[in-house]
């Protein structure tokens, strides 16, 4: 059913980092605002382990560092919300494995510039500014599926329990392109320059997979290690020690650099070659984890598309401006780390691409779309789809 009034002044389509934080920018300018979110939980790419007991946050199965020494905006973000900051623990040496087949070594390597990390993880972030935003600003489970630009306004429906369709004003989308691209069907399309720069905008650590092993305490530290790992064989490329300040949790963390395929074919076999990749690099005290978490992220529908899969992954390049431009008439915006000019695809790309989405909304001013001053009242809709 179509709501003949408007359902919220402004929408904005998915609960990452991005998504929240413009939300929170135009919420607290008093600014109507809706996001719709199609999984249960919000937070997009930042997702925990948290304790089954207690429910409190131990461990990222997504991001984990910020650079607030080269991060201006995640600096600011950290002082807006009153986060914490803590250091990576990078003391003592590596292991550097072989595979199976040798006996690891063990040595020094320079630990990165400046990568530290939040107390309560990102999570606090995400935690921080839903804490931050009036009641009934977010629907989860509302997965997106069309989009259609009438005279009236957008008409957004949503698939899910409770199908509807909304109508907003202004909808700004905080995906990643990829998937805004290929996963809502836009009513008319949208111009080929614009489906061509988001098809081609690749999604940052689209086809990675990340495991967490908890244990009681970082007894790894009692042998000069740093929980650091290098290896060629894997499934763990490349890991850290990943225990919280007090040391308890303790938790080691690792990129998988097998690739998607094999991390299918080896299905829930994966956990047990990282518990045998960290009992050769650390002891036979890895052999009896609190747990293991594995978050394989190029299954995730809502992140990754076929063509993130089939391309080598690089660093994020800052994409083309019409993903940062208004479309349909001012109606129409896109947001999101992969469309930041500031660390493009990172934490701090997610707050960039918030901060500027929500400032030129905010400078278009309220209802100018209806006071027929700086945009016409009804989008343009050519033949060849939304402008
Ligand atoms: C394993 C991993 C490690 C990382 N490490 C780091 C790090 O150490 N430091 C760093 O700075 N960054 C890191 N990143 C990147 C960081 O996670 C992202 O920059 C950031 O989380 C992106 O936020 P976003 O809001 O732009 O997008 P997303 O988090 O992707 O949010 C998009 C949201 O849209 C929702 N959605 C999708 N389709 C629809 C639809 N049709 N309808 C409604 N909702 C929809 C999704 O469910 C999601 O909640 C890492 C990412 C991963 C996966």
């Amino acid at each position: 059913m179509t709501s003949s009034a408007t359902d919220a002044e402004i929408m904005i389509v998915g609960a990452g980092l991005s998504g929240l934080a413009c939300a929170y920018l135009l919420a607290e300018t008093g600014r109507s605002v809706l996001v719709v979110e199609a999984r249960e939980e919000p937070g997009g790419r930042i997702r925990s382990v948290f304790d089954d007991t207690t429910g409190h946050y131990l461990a990222d199965l997504g991001p984990t560092w910020v650079w607030p020494a080269y991060q201006p905006v995640v600096r600011r973000w950290i002082d807006r919300l009153g986060l914490e900051l803590f250091s990576q623990f990078t003391n003592g040496n590596a292991v550097l494995d072989y595979g199976p087949d040798a006996a690891p070594d063990v040595r020094f390597l320079p630990a990165q510039d400046g990568n530290m990390r939040l107390k309560g993880g990102p999570q606090a972030l995400i935690d921080q500014l839903i804490a931050g935003l009036p009641e009934g600003t977010l629907l989860t489970g509302s997965p997106v599926k069309s989009v259609s630009v009438t005279r009236q306004g957008m008409d957004v429906s949503v698939s899910g329990d409770d199908e509807k369709t909304f109508r907003c004003e202004h909808l700004i989308v905080a995906l990643p392109p990829r998937i805004a691209e290929r996963t809502i069907e836009w009513r008319p399309g949208l111009p080929p320059s614009l489906t061509a720069a988001m098809s081609q905008t690749p999604t940052w650590m689209a086809p990675h997979a990340k495991v967490v092993a908890l244990f009681e305490r970082p007894f790894w530290r009692d042998n000069g290690l740093s929980g650091r790992i290098a290896s060629q064989a894997g499934p763990i490329v490349e890991g850290h020690d990943h225990s919280s300040p007090e040391g308890s949790p303790a938790a080691l963390f690792g990129f998988i650099g097998w690739p998607h395929t094999l991390r299918a074919e080896a299905g829930s076999h994966l956990k047990v070659h990282v518990r045998d990749q960290l009992h050769r690099c650390f002891g036979p005290a890895c052999l009896e984890p609190r747990s293991i978490h594995v978050e394989d992220w190029a299954t995730d529908r809502y992140v990754t598309s076929p063509r993130d899969l089939a391309e080598p992954m690089s660093h994020p390049e800052t994409g083309p401006d019409i993903l940062r431009s208004p479309h349909a008439e001012g109606r129409l915006w896109f947001t999101g780390a992969e469309t930041a000019t500031r660390s493009p695809g990172l934490i701090e790309g997610a707050l960039d691409a918030a901060e500027r989405t929500a400032g030129q909304l905010s400078a278009l001013g309220r209802s100018s779309l209806s006071d027929d001053r700086s945009v016409p009242a009804s989008p343009q809709v050519s033949k060849s789809g939304i402008r």
